[in-house]
């Protein structure tokens, strides 16, 4: 094994990236969560085919030009500055790792500018090392092109599956970021052709532009407030119920995560609705004082704790079961009888 020895900055950077971007959704991902973070009312996510360049173009904040090489520094973030911010995450981000460690395994330019500032600023950064960085004109927010993902860690291009499954991924994180944030507009385009476009004003809209007509016509509101908590969204009627897992999606204050218990609890509304071997349809927000939930447990941020747990499963448990019944739901099957 040989002696101990510190590794360079560069590995560092190379191995902590690792944590943060494993394939092109992942990159998507960040840079729409930080879109989002900046206030942004459009959020525009566009991907050639091959999946060699993605392009997230956001209306927000945008970064000030004294801070703009800051952004690619580890550990440096507008989020929170101290350890009694976690408590209360409000932001996506917090980590200050997504832009250091895109940027040292892709080609990044960053054009930026914030909307009260006469110009812009450009950056461009290959595997850790600025090779650009100059005034230029931009509208106000944030565009990020990400090219060549990969190219200096050949090991980790392996990892990546075909164009076209990766893209599969990146649709499906889209339009899951899209369904956190319904009050923002959110566009993927993939080769010239546009795959979704939600309008921004709320998640029924959000939910027809990404499903489609159909799904959003067999769905059932869900709104109810209790154990300090609220809960909105839609459920699927019995007769959506699906083969298979996807299409269900929970949000807690807007983030996405996976949650055994809360997943649970919609399968318990459901009950005898729902046939042997079924899958309900759902995307489900709930919100609750950011004090009395835990996102701080994992890089990739898709779990949660409650402080409250138990009662927050019945709440949820208790609202979708009086959508589901608090209505002539028909059982299929059973009608007329
Ligand atoms: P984090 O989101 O955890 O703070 P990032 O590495 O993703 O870390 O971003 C670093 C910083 O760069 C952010 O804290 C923010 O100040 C700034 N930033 C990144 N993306 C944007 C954007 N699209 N608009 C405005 N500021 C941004
Ligand atoms: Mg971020």
């Amino acid at each position: 094994m040989g002696r101990i020895k510190v590794l360079d900055p560069e590995t560092v950077g190379l191995v902590a990236a690792g944590e943060v971007v494993d394939r092109p959704a992942s990159v998507v991902k960040e840079l729409v969560e930080n879109a989002f973070d900046a206030g942004a009312s459009c959020v525009e996510v566009v991907v050639d085919k091959e999946l060699k360049s993605i392009t997230v173009r956001d209306n927000g904040c945008g970064i000030a030009e004294a801070d703009v090489l800051l952004a690619f520094e580890r550990h440096a973030t507008s989020k929170i500055t101290c350890g009694a911010d976690l408590e209360r995450i409000t932001t996506f981000g917090f980590r200050g790792e997504a832009l250091p460690s895109i940027a040292a395994v892709a080609r990044v330019e960053l054009k930026t500018r914030v909307a009260d500032a006469v110009g812009g600023t450009l950056v461009r950064i290959e595997g850790g090392q600025v090779v650009d960085f100059r005034p230029v004109g931009a509208p106000p927010g944030t565009t990020v092109t990400v090219r060549d993902l990969f190219y200096n860690t050949p090991a980790r291009r392996k990892f990546l599956s075909s164009p076209r499954v990766e893209l599969g991924r990146v649709t499906e994180m889209t339009g899951r970021l899209a369904l956190g944030r319904p009050d923002v507009a959110v566009r993927l385009e993939s080769g010239g052709r546009e795959l979704f476009r939600t309008p921004g004003t709320g998640l029924a809209g959000a939910v027809r532009a990404i499903y489609g007509e159909a799904v959003a016509a067999a769905l059932v509101p869900v709104e109810a407030e209790g154990a300090g908590a609220r809960l909105t969204g839609f459920v699927g009627r019995p007769e959506l119920v699906r083969t298979t897992r996807r299409g269900q999606t929970w949000f807690v204050n807007g983030r996405y995560v996976k949650h055994g218990g809360l997943t649970a609890a919609v399968y318990e509304a459901y009950g005898t609705l729902l046939p042997a071997g079924k899958h309900p349809f759902f995307v489900l927000h709930l919100t609750l004082d950011p004090g009395f939930v835990d996102v701080n447990v994992h890089p990739q941020k898709l779990t949660v704790r409650f402080d409250q747990e138990r009662e927050v499963l019945a709440f949820a448990r208790g609202a979708v079961k009086k959508a589901l019944f608090g209505r002539a739901v028909l059982i299929p099957g059973t009608k007329g009888k």
